[in-house]
């Protein structure tokens, strides 16, 4: 750092120069991300509660108070009416506390010390993270052909010491849903706390079940669900970083509790300390900005768009891995390899992502890709099956 202090328009000068180098959103290129531009009303509202620490929820009550009327309209996604929870900066923050809350549970009534999780292989990378901060073994349950957990393998991987099992609404990778139905009545049979991961699926699963689509239980209505991630920064139109984790218990908040003896609330169950109020505010002011009816609008555009991209794919000899659930789609080419492909589309500048299992081109239709975009895609895939 220099001894001297640089001006405003230097600073940016030197700032600007960086951005430029970002990818935009609203090119519509971005095509492998859960992310997109927030609703504009999220960004300003961010930056008017830029200063509150939800760490230090007495001295910011009011913005106290927006966290709790945040997840009490996230719960209202999710059929649960007195939900207890925080938003946090993310999904991988939210799996965190929820492992977290499981092992604390377990071993506070069960005496389990050896815990371990049983988690689908489809799981997000989040759940390596937990299990090295806290100190828990993954078992993975199988999954079918179809790429949903397997039920019969994740019953038979329960031992004495599993202290939570995964399920997830709206895989990373494929966009799927498991039958949480069915895990939710195993995990009552056999007493285990069930997450259930819907950071990508919560914010859209709801909608189209209000437009007439058809999804199994996925959400606190199956009893054996005792805590859900859900990222309003994905498919919420939140600011990043915006994540939230909702329990079905307070009990589950208690276990993590530690003492904060110099701040205005004397216990804490977060993981990080100051935090900001910022993603609480914001993402309550999209909620009641878009509306049930704004976000089934928003959730039905992205199906038909990622229709119209599959219909297209199919047409050209590309294959789909399997039918698209949300508004993800991954897909391959019978003579071309997927790294190849990944490389073709990225000198037409197109940034896609490759999911590992199936190995596919991954393709998130978020806000940001328009009709349009979709069209010149298939267009350039076109280009490049014919020339292969
Ligand atoms: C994106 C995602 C996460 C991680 O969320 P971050 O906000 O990136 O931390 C966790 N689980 C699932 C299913 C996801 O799609």
């Amino acid at each position: 750092m220099d001894n001297k202090p640089k001006s405003r328009e230097e600073i940016f000068k030197i700032l600007d120069k960086y951005q430029e180098k970002d990818m935009n959103y609203s090119e519509g290129r971005i095509l492998g991300s859960m992310c997109t531009e927030s609703e504009s009303i999220a960004q300003s509202v961010f930056y008017k509660f830029i200063n509150s620490n939800l760490g230090d929820p007495g001295l910011f009550k009011g913005t106290k108070i927006i966290e709790d009327h945040a997840i009490k309209l996230i719960g209202s996604l999710l059929s649960i009416d007195n939900p207890y929870g925080h938003i946090v900066t993310g999904g991988t923050e939210a799996n965190l506390m929820a492992m977290r809350a499981a092992r604390n549970y377990a071993r506070k009534y069960k005496n389990i010390n050896n815990s371990e999780i049983i988690i689908p292989k489809s799981a997000h990378f989040s759940f390596k993270k937990a299990a090295d901060i806290f100190g828990l073994k993954i078992v993975e349950a199988d999954m079918r052909e179809d790429y949903k957990i397997d039920v019969s393998s994740l019953e038979s991987k329960i031992t004495k010491n599993t202290v939570a099992i995964v399920a997830i609404a709206g895989t990373t990778e494929l966009g799927l849903v498991d039958s949480i139905d069915k895990i939710s009545e195993i995990a009552k049979r056999n007493n285990i706390y069930l997450h259930v991961d819907a950071a990508f699926g919560g914010f859209i699963i709801p909608f189209l079940k209000d437009a007439g689509y058809d999804f199994p239980e996925f959400d606190f209505s199956l009893e054996g669900v005792c805590s859900m991630t859900i990222d309003p920064h994905k498919m919420g139109l939140s600011t990043i970083p915006s994540g939230c984790i909702l329990f079905r218990d307070k009990k589950y908040l208690d276990v993590m509790v530690v003492e904060s003896p110099y701040l205005t609330k004397k216990k804490q169950s977060t993981i990080v300390g100051t935090r900001n109020g910022a993603s609480a505010a914001a993402t309550y002011a999209v909620m009641e900005y878009m509306g049930r009816e704004g976000y089934t609008k928003f959730a039905l555009e992205a199906m038909e768009k990622t229709n119209t991209l599959k219909e297209g794919l199919l047409k050209m000899g590309y294959e789909i891995v399997t039918e698209p659930e949300l508004n993800i789609i991954a897909f391959t080419h019978p003579n071309i390899d997927v790294n190849h492909l990944a490389y073709l589309l990225e000198e037409k500048n197109w940034r896609v992502s490759i999911s590992a299992y199936p190995k596919a081109i991954r393709i998130v239709i978020m806000r940001h890709v328009t009709l349009d975009n979709i069209k010149e895609f298939l267009a350039d895939l076109k280009c490049i099956a014919d020339n292969f």
